[in-house]
Order: structure tokens, then C-alpha cells, then sequence
């Protein structure tokens, strides 16, 4: 077992209502016992801007949190139709929020306009959870490396508040297809990762960095061995309670 802090940041996508409080109510209950034989853990949920502000409402444990997944890069008030800005998020409750998702850039999130997100999301004291990942085609052509320097050098300033950012690998072809990458390339990954963030940006350990990418109750039990894993952001999995407790139980078993 690891003496580290684990994240478990559930990303639940587009799905939830009310009723969904049940799944988190759930998780609740369980982690109240788990937390007093192991505290090196944090709970997120990141979940669609209608239920934040009533599930942080409803939340009784302070080590669960309530996230966004994305925000507008303008922090004040404005003509943008259908967006919803740090500010905003941060009054209903939020304290994290995902950017740079592969399903954001899918729908056009540039590095440039992620930066700026960021930057929206730092100045109103969120916590941002930064997704960087390559693609299938990336990866056959051997460009892992290259496209994960740029996706940080192009989306984090030096200047940045580094205490308030996390690092996402989330191999985009790795989100909800149930294929996991290989132990090895993992640990070299995340190396390059926390090396590159050690040289670059003169910080003296580097954000921690999380695996995203269909992670499930059966296949966790290979994550413990690699330490340089600072946590897992779920999302299939973390729409149900079961799912979620038993990835964190395996993790720790
Ligand atoms: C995600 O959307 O961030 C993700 C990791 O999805 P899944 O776990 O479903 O692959």
C-alpha cells in the first residue's frame, strides 16, 4: 500500500439528476469507515454545473468534494450564451474543475483557449484538473511524447499557481473503450511527465498526476505498483457507487 495521497476524481460526463445524489450519498457512507484506517485519499466528484451547488448542499463529509468539468474562459459576467464561468462555479460550491477533456477538444478546446481557462479557473481558486493525452493515430506514429510536451507547454505559464493544478494522462483512446496501456509505458509516461514539469517550470516536485482512461474494479489492481500514479480520474465507473467503492477498496487490497 502507498503512503502517498491517492485522487479518486470521478468525471460523470453528461449524465445525473437528483436522484443521482444516491450514488455519492452512497460512496459517502462507505468512505466515512474507510477514511479512519486510511487517510491518504481524496474523493472529487466532478459532475454536470445542475448539480453542484445541490449535492455540496447535501454532502456531510468534508473529504468529498464537488467538481465542474469545464468552465468559460472569461471570468466576469458576459454575452456568452450557454456558458458558465469560474466565478460561477466557485459560488455554487465547486472547488476543482476538469479542462483540457479529449471531449472538449473534440468539440474545439484549443491548448491556446485552454490556457486561458485555466488562468479563469486559477484566479477564481479552483483547483484545475488539466487532461492531456494522445491519440491512437499519435501513438502508432510514436508522437506520445511530443503531444504531451506541447499540450503543457502550450496550456501552462510558468506563473501559474502550480499548488492548484493536477495533471490528467488520459490516453484518448484509452476513454471508455476499456483498453488500459501496457504497466511500462505508463511508468515512462508518467516519468517524462514529472520530469518535464521538474525542468521546465523549476518547481521542486512536480502537480500530481493522475491515469485517466477505463478504469474499472478489475483492472485498478494494476495500479498500485506503479508509484509514480498520483490517482485515477474515472468515468463510467464512477456513475455507480458500487463501481467506485470497489475500484478504491482493489486499489488498496
Ligand atoms: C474520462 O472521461 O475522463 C474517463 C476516464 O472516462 P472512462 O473512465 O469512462 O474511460
Amino acid at each position: 500500500m502507498t503512503n502517498k495521497l491517492v485522487y479518486f476524481i470521478g468525471n460523470w460526463k453528461m449524465f445525473g439528476d437528483l436522484t443521482s445524489i444516491k450514488v455519492i450519498k452512497n460512496v459517502e457512507k462507505f468512505y466515512k469507515g474507510f477514511v479512519k484506517y486510511n487517510k491518504k485519499n481524496k474523493i472529487v466528484f466532478c459532475v454536470p454545473d445542475t448539480l453542484i451547488n445541490f449535492l455540496t448542499k447535501n454532502l456531510k463529509s468534508k473529504r468529498i468534494s464537488i467538481g465542474a468539468q469545464d468552465c468559460h474562459h472569461y471570468s466576469d459576467y458576459g454575452a456568452f450564451t450557454g456558458s458558465v464561468n469560474a466565478s460561477m462555479l466557485k459560488n455554487s460550491g465547486a472547488k476543482y474543475v476538469i479542462l483540457g477533456h479529449s471531449e472538449k477538444r473534440f468539440e474545439g478546446d484549443t491548448n491556446k483557449l485552454i490556457k486561458k481557462k485555466i488562468e479563469s479557473a486559477l484566479k477564481k481558486k479552483l483547483t484545475v484538473v488539466f487532461c492531456i493525452g494522445e491519440t491512437s493515430k499519435e501513438k502508432k506514429y510514436k508522437k506520445t511524447f511530443s503531444v504531451l510536451k506541447k499540450q503543457i507547454a502550450d496550456s501552462i505559464d510558468k506563473k501559474f499557481d502550480f499548488k492548484k493544478i493536477i495533471i490528467a494522462y488520459e490516453p484518448v483512446w484509452s476513454i471508455g473503450t476499456g483498453n488500459v496501456p501496457k504497466s511500462h509505458d505508463l511508468r515512462n509516461i508518467f516519468k517524462f511527465i514529472k520530469k518535464y514539469f521538474k525542468s521546465n517550470y523549476k518547481v521542486k516536485s512536480s502537480p500530481p498526476v493522475l491515469y485517466g482512461g477505463s478504469v474499472n474494479e478489475r483492472n485498478i489492481s494494476m495500479f498500485p505498483k506503479i508509484s509514480e500514479i498520483n490517482g485515477f480520474l474515472i468515468g463510467g465507473s464512477s456513475q455507480s457507487a458500487k463501481k467506485f467503492i470497489a475500484i478504491i477498496k482493489n486499489y488498496y487490497k
